[in-house]
């Protein structure tokens, strides 16, 4: 039994070491995305449930890895929280996204605002709002075409820290969502002091709509909440017409997801999504 231990302490620790190995070949190999050209952004669009329209779209970084393929934003983006390069990925991302946006408000009927993800580290950067100030006035994109979505375990594990850059970017005109709300353990009496727009239903508690009792009652009291707080309504992760039926008659406002579309590269979203400016 001895011997059958050891072997499989050697096993997994020869499985930890090569996961550290792969992990460290990725962390630098990250290091040098941006620079060879190998990251991209993808927008999918949302939806208002009430008639349809095209409300706006979430930009969501893409790494082409040049061996490897693409590698998932959930495993790299942890990577870089963790050395501190999102910092530098994440103004790449931001001014990517208000770059696109002013492209597309050139030649495409007004439609908005693009949402961009925020992570921690970022939120932590010195003047985060004057620089993204000095991107939109650079870009000439107007405040309330960008929307920044900031996690709801951040928001609420760094509370203090969290509100006075709230406010800031607020004032700025920008708009603010709460993403993947319902996994963080919200205080309620925080959450109303926070300078938000947007609850953003997490994907976890769509999946099981329509039919799912636990999910069909957290989905109600999310919407329930946002409404009576005046806050707009998203689900993501919506997937079938049952989910987005339930979503409709419970007045959850929007929705994003595979119903709609998958997450796709800019000419293909403006091709399938945007309208030509009438001139
Ligand atoms: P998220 O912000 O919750 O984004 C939603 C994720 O769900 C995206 O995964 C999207 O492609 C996926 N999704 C959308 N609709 C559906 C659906 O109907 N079904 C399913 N199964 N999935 C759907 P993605 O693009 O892989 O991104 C994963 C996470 O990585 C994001 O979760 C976000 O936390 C993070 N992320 C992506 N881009 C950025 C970025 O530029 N900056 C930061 N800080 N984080 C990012
Ligand atoms: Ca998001
Ligand atoms: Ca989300
Ligand atoms: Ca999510």
């Amino acid at each position: 039994a001895k011997a059958k231990g050891r072997n499989r302490f050697e096993f997994y620790s020869a499985d930890l070491s090569f996961q550290a190995t792969e992990r460290m070949n990725l962390e630098n190999d990250l290091r040098r995305a941006l620079e060879r050209g190998e990251l991209s952004l993808h927008y999918q669009p949302k939806q208002c449930l009430n008639d349809a329209r095209l409300v706006g779209a979430e930009a969501l970084l893409r790494w082409h890895h040049p061996t490897l393929g693409d590698v998932p934003p959930d495993r790299f983006i942890a990577i870089a929280e963790e050395n501190g390069s999102i910092v530098e990925l994440g103004d790449w991302v931001l001014e990517q996204a208000c770059r696109q946006m002013a492209a597309w408000q050139a030649c495409y009927a007004d439609f908005g605002p693009l949402a961009v993800n925020l992570s921690g580290p970022q939120l932590r950067q010195p003047h985060l709002s004057a620089r993204i100030g000095e991107l939109l006035q650079s870009c000439g994109l107007s405040p309330d075409k960008l929307q920044l979505e900031i996690t709801e375990t951040f928001v609420m594990s760094q509370k203090e820290e969290a509100l006075p850059v709230l406010q800031s970017l607020r004032e700025l005109g920008l708009q603010l969502a709460i993403d993947d709300f319902g996994t963080g353990y919200s205080s309620l009496s925080y959450l109303k002091r926070l300078p938000i727009d947007t609850l953003k239903i997490d994907k976890s508690f769509v999946d099981g709509l329509p039919d799912d009792p636990n999910d069909a009652a957290i989905a109600r009291a999310i919407i329930a909440l946002g409404r009576s707080m005046q806050l707009t309504v998203i689900a993501e992760g919506v997937e079938t017409k049952s989910q987005e039926r339930f979503l409709a008659l419970e007045g959850c406002q929007q929705i994003q997801g595979y119903v709609l579309s998958r997450p796709l590269p800019a000419e293909a979203f403006a091709e399938r999504f945007l309208v030509a400016r009438d001139v």
